[in-house]
């Protein structure tokens, strides 16, 4: 597929904002170019704009081409870049897979590209063949979540892949949660298939949603298109530097993610056991959707009592439905505890 062909025309023709220092190739040692304060203040000289170190980093360990890598602030600025790279305001749409992550449809509004939404079959599972007839022509990315937030589920990947073959847009699929799962990552099919991009994020499993880091992976076409949209310094120095060393925590960051598999094990028993719950579905995260009686009421007692969960009860084919982050194994006893004593007050009501 050719990605160009996709690409808004006015994006094709941008000449991106280039600055000195990555024209320069030499070694210099006085910089005079950026109307930087020269007096040596801690942060007085701009970022790299390309993240080169950082993405050396990554590249080593995702075994991927420098080239193939976006670095954004947050997989959010990834998402909105995304979507103004291809899709043209007021004309063209994406496709979301519902219910899921809100900022699909937000970066897409606030561009004035009309959302699609397509709602996930039954346990949220995803059809192929019904989302490729329901996209239109006008329909440039399709948003595909997997493990899928907020109902946690990994999608299937056959119908992920015969939605990649059918459709001539780009595929994003969003793996913030892919560590949870056992399924592998999409990023090993960004050469077979040009026309996906594959998200990533420090923010959940790695611990680092402060610092601000996402990943998009995807040929080198779309990942030049990207950079050339993308504010020319969009991580600063210390969170290049930062993200550096989060991903030296590999290790412990492994052990966590064993540990919190283990905790959503206890979790549903727990959870199961409880009357005020009408049923959990299946996790592949860091996170459950849970169906109980009356979430709202579930929902102003756990916080009353300053335990903090998601509403989403109104979403599509979500209804009395909270999602819950699975804590530490303190967090979630004392959850399960909370939920226990509100099945009490009820019954004494
Ligand atoms: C949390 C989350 C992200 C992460 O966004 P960042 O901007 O990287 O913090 C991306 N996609 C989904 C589905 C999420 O739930």
């Amino acid at each position: 597929m050719q990605i160009d062909r996709l690409v808004r025309p006015n994006i094709r023709e941008l000449v991106a904002y280039s600055s000195a220092r990555d024209d320069y190739k030499g070694t210099a040692n006085i910089w005079l170019n950026a109307n930087e304060n020269p007096y040596g203040a801690k942060y007085s000289r701009y970022p790299d704009t390309v993240q080169k170190a950082l993405r050396e980093r990554i590249a080593e360990m995702y075994n991927a081409e420098q080239d193939n890598i976006f670095i954004g602030n947050g997989s959010d600025e990834a998402i909105d870049i995304i979507i103004r790279v291809f899709c043209e305001p007021s004309k063209d749409s994406i496709a979301t897979l519902t219910p899921t992550y809100g900022m699909y449809k937000v970066a897409a509004s606030i561009n004035d590209i009309k959302v699609i939404e397509i709602p996930l079959e039954k346990d949220f599972k995803i059809n192929a063949d019904n989302v490729l007839s329901l996209i239109q022509s006008n329909t440039k990315i399709i948003f595909v979540c997997s493990p899928n937030n907020p109902t946690a589920n990994i999608l299937d990947r056959e119908e992920i892949i015969k939605i990649i073959n059918n459709f001539d847009g780009i595929v994003v699929i969003d793996e913030a949660y892919l560590d949870f799962s056992d399924e592998k990552s999409y990023r090993e099919l960004i050469n077979d298939y040009n026309n996906i991009i594959v998200l990533s994020t420090l923010s959940k499993a790695w611990g680092a949603a402060g610092l601000r880091i996402g990943f998009a992976f995807a040929n080198q076409s779309s990942i030049k298109y990207m950079n050339r949209v993308k504010a020319p310094y969009n991580i600063g120095c210390d969170t290049i530097q930062e993200a550096i060393s989060v991903l030296e925590n590999k290790k412990i960051i492994e052990k966590q993610i064993i540990e919190t598999k283990s905790q959503r094990k206890g979790l549903y028993t727990m959870l199961n056991g409880l009357n005020c719950v009408e049923k959990t579905y299946r996790s592949d995260s860091n996170f459950i959707l849970v169906k109980f009686t009356d979430s709202t009421k579930v929902y102003n007692y756990l916080s009353e009592k300053g335990i903090i969960v998601r509403d989403r009860a109104n979403e599509t084919n979500c209804k009395n439905c909270l999602r819950i982050s699975i804590g530490t194994p303190t967090e979630n006893s004392k959850l399960i505890e909370t939920l226990k004593d509100y099945e009490k007050s009820i019954v004494c009501r």
